[in-house]
Formats: structure tokens, C-alpha cells, sequence
């Protein structure tokens, strides 16, 4: 017996998540210490101060489930967003939403669009389900809307944007979000997928959280891994109609959120200064990095986000070549870019290291007369 002929024929031909290896076993395999990594879009300033003080007096705490409805924390939540909390939902990252959401909504055989270079799980869930990727290409790296609201038939169950865009770091403005919004038939959920959104700055950024209360099928996601440093406790949110969040729920694992995970995102919320550190690091940092890549003659993408795409030419072998001196970037050939690596943007120190790296390679090459 072959066990793989136990499961759907799309199980058999699904990929996973392709894991990176842990920082520890990359510095052993290439020898190098005190590496950086600009490779995850974390918050390169750690978790809130207040998050860790938090976090200490809860550790006692851990023989207990943690709070399956995230009580506190959701009305800390309700409250800033001044939303009711019958609004919102939390999940072990904005990835189990993501999950929930497909899970909930999508049959086998129906259709999921999304953009064709946009963040790879939604494909990847879509698949998990036996449902169809509708893949609709970027336009300048950005989301087009316009053909994507094209791309929606009977058989469309669910639209997914991410605004901004991972791996390009682009977004979609207002008017064009307005008019998407139109477009869509009111039977279709349209998943707002917003990981970034506290690093946007640009007065143009749509409020999809003000669209929430109006007559689409509108999921807004939001996660405490980003901005709030908290990648590894694994915790994000949704923001939707109640009706909607109900469903949800029913799938929802009991205690799906940690004890530590809603601890800290509690605490996090209230850290104004951290969070307003946090995007001024970012917004010098983006600022320095884009001058200075485009000096060394790299073409980026304009990003809004916390992460710049960059064009290399060979990712692969640069990537290998930056890890050498202990500079973690990402490669992106899971993504369709196989000539482009995505940085996130470190502190001052991490952001001057890569760019040191990055021009001894050319100092380099340019001896042995080769590009990378
Ligand atoms: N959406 C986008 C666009 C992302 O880039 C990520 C993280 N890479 C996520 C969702 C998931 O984040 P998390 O599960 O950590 O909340």
C-alpha cells in the first residue's frame, strides 16, 4: 500500500512550506559567528519592553490553558479599534486566519483569486482545500485590481490582497480599492490581509478597517508579528461582521492562542513609543538602505513596508555569498523572483553590515571581472 493514495489527489502534489534553516546551524554549516538576519521582516528592535515584563510575570502561569477567547486582550483590542469585540478574532499567527478563513468558506473545485507574487500560503491553502488558484499578474509589482475584480466568476468564493504586498513591500491606493470594492459581487469575502499595515505611512493607504462595517464580505487581518515583535509567539487577529467571525469560530481550535502569546500582545498594544520607535528605525533605515542599493546599481522596488525587493540578478548565489560574511537576506524563487532577494530593513548597525557585505562581493568581482 502506498499511504500517500489515502489522501486527496491535491494533498499528494502539495508542496510544504519551505522551512529556513535556524540561525545556530547556518553559522556552524558556513562558519561564520554573529551573524544578522534581514531575512523574516521581524521587528529588528525585539519585542516591547513592556511585552517582556509581561511576559515574565505570566511564565508562572503556563500549567493553565491559556484563556480560549482571548477575553482581555480582545477587549484592549475592541476598544483601540473602537469595534465591538464580537468583531474580532485571534489565531496562532494572521497564518491560521488565513486557514480558518479558506477552511470555512472555500469547497473543493471552487475558486480563490489573488495576485500572482503574493504572500505564497494563500496558494498553497487554496490547494490544501481542492480548491482553484485564480493567479492574476502584478502590475508594476502591484496589486491590479482592476483585473482582479475581472477574474471573479460564479464559482469565486474568495479574493485575497495583501496591501502591503509581501514580497514586493508595494500597495493599492484608496481609489483603486473604492472601485475594487464596487466591482465585487456582495456574495464574494474578500480577505484584507494587512501583516504590514502599522509601517505605512502614505496618506493614500486605504482604512479597509472602516469598510468592515459596510455591505461586502470584508476580513481585515492583522498580526503582533510584525510592528509588535512577536513573531515567535504566534499571534494575529481578524477583524470582520460578527456573523462572519461566528463561522469562523466554529472551526477554531479551543485554545488555538497561548497564555503567553495574548500576555504580550496585550502589554505590546499599549506601547505607543516602541511601536513609534520601531517606524522611525524603518523609515531611516528604508530611506538609507534604497540610496545606498541604488548607488551600488541594484534596482528596488518602491516598498511601504519593512522589507525591500531587490534586483540581483543571480539570488541564489548572492544569497550564498552574503551568508558567508553572516548576512541573512531572503532568496524568492517560491514567489516567481528568481533574480531578486528581499531584505528586510535591520537597525542602523545590521543595515550598514549588509551594505559593507554587499560592496566587498563587488570590490570582489570586480577583480575576478564577474557580476553577481
Ligand atoms: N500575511 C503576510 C503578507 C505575511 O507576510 C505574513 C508573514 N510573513 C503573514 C501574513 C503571516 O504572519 P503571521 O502568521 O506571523 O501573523
Amino acid at each position: 500500500m502506498n499511504v500517500k493514495d489515502l489522501v486527496r489527489p491535491w494533498l499528494q502534489s502539495l508542496e510544504p512550506y519551505p522551512p529556513g534553516k535556524p540561525i545556530d546551524e547556518l553559522e556552524r554549516e558556513y562558519g561564520v559567528t554573529d551573524s544578522i538576519k534581514l531575512a523574516s521582516n521581524e521587528n529588528p528592535l525585539g519585542p516591547s519592553p513592556r511585552a517582556l515584563a509581561a511576559l515574565r510575570d505570566a511564565l508562572g502561569e503556563v500549567h493553565r490553558y491559556p484563556d480560549g477567547s482571548c477575553y482581555h486582550l480582545k477587549r484592549a483590542l475592541a476598544r483601540r479599534l473602537r469595534l465591538s469585540p464580537e468583531s474580532l478574532l485571534f489565531g496562532n499567527g494572521s497564518n491560521e486566519l488565513i486557514e480558518l478563513v479558506v477552511r470555512t468558506f472555500l469547497h473543493a473545485g471552487e475558486e480563490a483569486v489573488m495576485a500572482d507574487q503574493a504572500f505564497v500560503i494563500y496558494r498553497m491553502l487554496v490547494q490544501a482545500q481542492g480548491g482553484k488558484s485564480i493567479i492574476v499578474p502584478l502590475r508594476n509589482f502591484t496589486h491590479d485590481l482592476e483585473a482582479m475584480a475581472e477574474a471573479i466568476t460564479p464559482a469565486t468564493r474568495l479574493v485575497f490582497l495583501a496591501n502591503p504586498n509581501n514580497p514586493t513591500g508595494t500597495i493599492f491606493f484608496r481609489d483603486a480599492w473604492a472601485e475594487f470594492l464596487t466591482a465585487v459581487p456582495r456574495d464574494v469575502v474578500i480577505v484584507m490581509d494587512e501583516a504590514y499595515a502599522e509601517y505605512v505611512e502614505d496618506p493614500r493607504y486605504p482604512d479597509a478597517l472602516a469598510d468592515v462595517g459596510g455591505d461586502h464580505l470584508l476580513i481585515v487581518l492583522r498580526t503582533f508579528s510584525k510592528i509588535y515583535g512577536l513573531a515567535g509567539l504566534r499571534i494575529g487577529y481578524g477583524v470582520s461582521h460578527p456573523a462572519i467571525i461566528d463561522l469562523l469560530n466554529r472551526l477554531r481550535a479551543p485554545f488555538n492562542v497561548n497564555t503567553l502569546a495574548q500576555v504580550a500582545a496585550l502589554a505590546a498594544l499599549d506601547d505607543d513609543a516602541h511601536v513609534e520607535r520601531t517606524r522611525q528605525v524603518n523609515r531611516e533605515g528604508m530611506a538609507m538602505l534604497r540610496a545606498a542599493l541604488t548607488e551600488l546599481g541594484y534596482d528596488c522596488v518602491p516598498s511601504w513596508a519593512n522589507f525591500i525587493l531587490v534586483r540581483v540578478g543571480n539570488a541564489a548565489r548572492l544569497y550564498d555569498a552574503l551568508l558567508r560574511q553572516g548576512v541573512i537576506v531572503r532568496p524568492v524563487p517560491v514567489y516567481g523572483f528568481p533574480e531578486h532577494v528581499r531584505v528586510t530593513v535591520g537597525t542602523p548597525d545590521e543595515n550598514a553590515r549588509l551594505l559593507a557585505a554587499l560592496a566587498k562581493l563587488r570590490r570582489e568581482e570586480a577583480g575576478r571581472g564577474v557580476a553577481v
